[in-house]
């Protein structure tokens, strides 16, 4: 048989985080403040981030030092393992070698603690007591709960309500961590009760949410606010996934041809391609492939423009791919992917032209993911499904034209917490939703001024 699964060892986890900006021929854009519309400083951010995070999400330095404290706790599940998918690979009668990075190792089953333990560390060497978040699904807030643990930090989450009720066992992860989970919008913050006020019934959004955990952080000294994607410091976090996938590579003597990850602010995928770009604009790196939901396609019918970061216009303007802070997405299964925004890095990426992208419907996912579980095993995410996806599209067109490439995707978390969506699947009780233009459009309308032009 031959070696199929390359495994790196604690010692392999990188010593740095790489920065993507170093590399880009312009600079990111700048957030801007939801009010005034110009840059924000340092000054607007402090109420809510630890200074070290702050200087991470504008800096150009392309190496950034993982301090060993967050080494340590990231080698409890890392490195995560590099598989080639051989039993699918069998399945499908392809030429091309499939890989996946199985991020869904880590404790809290996607590649989010990534992220969770740096931001957890960073803001227990800045004095902060307690983080308060928001979560949709509770992938985020699970993972938040876990590293703030690790970390001796209290962790207060505001998970949406109407997710709150339906899938009660993510709550019950963070409270085994030690964190406070509670339904958004509560009674805890001036947000949330003046919405209860006017909507006693509402079954929440992630919008409210964010609101009430900002509202938190900026109000009690002894705590700051956590996010679990979209922002540069983020992306660089996740940038160990793409790290370590070099050195596996190497062990299987490949190189990818393709590089695959699903987005939904960008994060997981930013992880994984950020390490590659520099090659692919300098015309001899893989194709880079953004997959999103055409409930929520972003990148696909989106428009490169200044927008708030949450629904409801409080929180600072990115420039970004946006469907307007205002769109609202069908009920699609990948929770995970239904933002109307994109990581201003990745954003960049597409605008230039180096990472294209691609929409697929809810139930051609699930389908993949199905197939991914009864051939390699795993059950994987209802998000991850889109890259699935994708990556069995592009491997069957390896067949037709008989070219043997390289196809690498990141496996971003497990679905073992999603599994009456898969029920609702197996039952054909899924739908596939088609997206009018004209909704696209009234939410687009009501995109916000910058003072920064954006760039062309
Ligand atoms: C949150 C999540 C995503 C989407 O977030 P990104 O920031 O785009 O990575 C994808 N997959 C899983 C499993 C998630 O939990």
């Amino acid at each position: 048989m031959e070696n199929h699964r390359f495994i790196l060892q604690p010692s392999d986890i990188p010593h740095a985080w790489y920065n993507l900006a170093a590399d880009l021929p312009q600079p990111i854009p700048p957030h801007c403040h939801p009010a005034t519309g110009d840059p924000v400083g340092p000054d607007d951010m402090r109420p809510i981030f630890p200074d070290a995070l702050i200087m991470q999400e504008v800096s150009t330095e392309k190496w950034i030092e993982i301090p060993d404290a967050v080494r340590e706790k990231l080698a409890i599940w890392r490195p995560a393992p590099l598989v080639r998918a051989v039993q699918l690979e069998k399945h499908l009668g392809t030429p091309a070698r499939i890989y996946y990075k199985n991020e869904s190792v880590s404790p809290a089953g996607s590649h989010k603690p990534n992220t969770a333990v740096a931001q957890a560390y960073y803001n227990k060497e800045a004095g902060i007591e307690r983080i308060a978040t928001e979560t949709g699904a509770g992938q985020w807030g699970s993972s938040l709960a876990f590293a703030c643990d690790l970390f001796d930090l209290q962790c207060k989450v505001y998970m949406v309500k109407v997710s709150y009720h339906q899938k009660p066992y993510r709550r019950s992860l963070m409270n085994l961590w030690g964190a406070e989970c509670i339904p958004s919008p509560s009674t805890d913050t001036q947000a949330g009760r003046a919405i209860l006020e006017k909507n006693p019934e509402t079954t929440g959004s992630l919008g409210i949410s964010i609101s009430e955990a900002v509202e938190d952080a900026a109000t009690h000294d002894n705590t700051n606010y956590a996010l679990g994607s979209v922002l540069n410091h983020v992306c660089t976090h996740q940038t160990v996934i793409g790290l370590e996938l070099k050195k596996q590579m190497a062990l299987a003597e490949d190189a990818p041809d393709i590089l695959i990850g699903c987005a939904g602010g960008g994060s997981n995928m930013a992880g994984l391609l950020f390490p590659y770009v520099k090659d692919t604009m300098d015309g001899h790196g893989p194709r880079l492939i953004a997959v999103e939901p055409t409930a929520c396609p972003t990148l696909t019918r989106g428009k490169y423009a200044y927008d708030f970061g949450d629904c409801i216009g409080m929180a600072p303007l990115a420039c970004m791919y946006t469907l307007g802070h205002s769109f609202v997405p069908s009920g699609i299964h990948a929770g995970g992917l239904r933002y109307h925004g994109m990581a201003p890095a990745v954003s960049m990426l597409h605008k230039m032209g180096v990472l294209e992208a691609q929409a697929f419907h809810q139930k051609e996912t699930f389908e993949a993911g199905v197939l991914f579980a009864r051939t390699e095993g795993i059950c994987p995410a209802p998000e991850t499904n889109h890259a699935i996806r994708c990556a069995i599209v592009e491997a069957l067109k390896c067949k037709e034209t008989g070219e043997a490439k390289c196809i690498v995707f990141n496996f971003s978390g497990h679905g073992h917490f999603d599994l009456l969506s898969y029920d609702k699947y197996l039952a054909e009780e899924l739908e596939d939703y088609e997206l009018p233009q004209e909704w696209i459009e009234r939410s687009l309308a009501e995109l916000p001024k910058s003072n920064i032009p954006v760039p062309v």
